[in-house]
């Protein structure tokens, strides 16, 4: 067996080795606080490079940023039956707001600053953007609203795990407001598709787009769509959600306006958010034994400079043309962005230093010794692949950055989308059904038509799998309608099942 930087190995342990990379790569870790993580610089450089693609996006499709309070008063919760019902059992909620003395030496809330009415931590800003959108539109000439809010939530959540499921997450959340149900449903959609791009496209990670089941919808919603992903232990991921909300939520909170015609309508609105989710996926679908692997795209670094030298004489020559490397290499463009290169020149083993960035997962190790400063040339080895690297010449490595980079992004998700496609199935009988996720069986994306019901939801809470979505275009089983594979009903379309995280 070859000896691996993560330690147990994909195979061995896919959670635990889950935790080992994003310690290894220094992305986060646990915090004080139940639940909650802390976010390191190299993590943190991900999302960053994730917000700013995305809210260029944003941006282009017509939506600005705004802020909303962290706070919502009970009341606003319990305007929609079916929103509160499906947050209620996981908020974090604000009663007091002053501590006082205990007498034992620690401190307690104090009785006499009880708020009147409590104070929820937002979940989800539905209800606190809402209430102010009603006073937003009067007319159908201030429509629509198309506004997205940078914020952190907090969902107590009992089950946690690092970036895929914390108490509190950082996000984005979008809000818009439509005159027509038409307007409403295109933006869910259009907003389904901006994500998807930027999953398949920034994160080299492939994605199904589809509809939720009824079951599997955001509360309050009309309609749920997402974009699932699935990662290298054949589990899914929703890795972002698009709500048609209709006008429940128009109703619940008085969002109303005058129409061309002067009658007074209900608004429709939409939600969409993706959150700190992505990154969880970016490793579950690229890291492998060794570590992170960051597509270019995202990537905090796209190349490390490694200078290696033993003299001080050769420590000068080697670090004076690896700076001169660096700002050559950052002159470079790749994907509309320049170069991003970090030169290490810290005073550690080479071998130590090296799978540092192995395991962060930098696309590009670039090592420059003595031999190399004399014959101009470098020594470069690429992250997604297994080869130790390859000596390149100083000239040839700044002219084909970009192309590189491109290369090896495009390399990551046709990667991901073989296996993907390797564990899809397309499943018709019940008994094939039950042997796919049987115990032991590895598992993966079964698509099958389906009828929401008792014997579905029998069927898959006891193999623990789950409708994922209905895919908007099959990619597998585009057959027209059939049979319910749980209750023999007819059925319209497939769903894709499978065992998520
Ligand atoms: P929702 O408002 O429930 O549609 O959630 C929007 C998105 O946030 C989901 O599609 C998930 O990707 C993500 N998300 C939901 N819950 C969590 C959580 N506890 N931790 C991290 N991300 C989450």
């Amino acid at each position: 067996m070859p000896k691996t930087a993560i330690s147990p190995s994909r195979a061995e342990n896919y959670p635990e080795w889950y935790q080992q990379v994003v310690k290894a790569a220094d992305l986060a870790e646990t915090s004080d606080v139940r639940g909650c993580m802390v976010i390191k610089p190299w993590g943190y450089a991900l999302w960053e490079n994730i917000q700013r693609r995305l809210d260029t996006r944003f941006k282009e499709t017509g939506h600005e940023n705004a802020y909303f309070p962290l706070f919502i008063p009970m009341s606003f919760l319990e305007k929609e039956a079916e929103h509160v019902e499906g947050f209620a059992k996981e908020c974090a909620v604000v009663t007091h707001h002053r501590l006082e003395p205990d007498g034992a030496g620690g401190l307690r809330p104090a009785p006499s600053a009880k708020l009147e009415e409590p104070l929820i931590v937002r979940p989800t800003s539905e209800t606190i953007i809402g209430a102010t959108f009603a006073r937003w539109v009067q007319s159908y000439r201030d429509l629509p609203i198309l506004i997205n809010q940078w914020a952190n939530v907090v969902r107590w959540e009992l089950r946690t795990r690092m970036f895929l499921r914390t108490t509190e997450f950082l996000w984005q959340e979008g809000h818009t407001v439509h005159a027509t149900r038409a307007e409403a449903e295109e933006e869910t959609r259009k907003m389904l598709e901006v994500y998807a791009d930027f999953a398949e496209n920034a994160m080299a990670m492939p994605v199904i787009c589809g509809e939720k089941t009824a079951g599997e919808r955001f509360p309050g919603a009309v309609s749920t769509y997402s974009i699932e992903a699935m990662m290298q232990d054949r589990k899914a991921l929703q890795a972002g959600t698009s709500h048609f909300l209709g006008q429940n939520f128009a109703h619940a909170q008085e969002i109303k306006f005058q129409s061309q015609s002067g009658d007074i309508e209900y608004a429709w609105t939409t939600s969409w958010g993706v959150s700190t989710r992505l990154i969880g996926g970016l490793i579950m679908t690229h890291a492998d034994d060794d570590g992170l692997i960051a597509p270019p795209k995202l990537a905090p670094a796209h190349a490390v400079i490694l200078p290696i030298y033993k003299s001080d004489e050769e420590r000068a020559a080697v670090l004076a043309y690896c700076q001169a490397l660096k700002s050559e290499l950052e002159q470079q463009h790749y994907d509309g962005e320049a170069v991003r290169v970090r030169l290490d020149d810290r005073d550690l083993r080479g071998g130590e230093k090296k799978w540092q960035w192995v395991k962060r997962g930098v696309p590009l190790r670039i090592e420059v010794g003595p031999r190399d400063v004399a014959g101009d040339s470098t020594f470069v080895g690429r992250r997604d692949s297994d080869g130790k690297g390859a000596a390149t010449p100083r000239a040839e490595l700044v002219a084909q950055i970009g192309q590189t980079l491109d290369s090896i992004q495009q390399a990551l998700f046709d990667r991901a989308r073989r296996a993907r496609d390797e564990a899809s199935v397309v499943i018709d009988t019940l008994a094939d059904f039950e042997a796919f996720f049987a115990e032991g069986q590895p598992g993966g994306l079964a698509y099958c038509h389906f009828t929401e019901g008792p014997e579905m939801e029998a069927k898959c809470k006891e193999l623990k799998v789950t409708p994922r979505c209905v895919p908007l275009q099959p990619l597998l089983g585009d057959d027209g309608p059939g049979k319910c594979l749980f209750s023999g009903a007819p059925s319209q379309r497939r769903a894709v099942f499978a065992r998520s995280y």
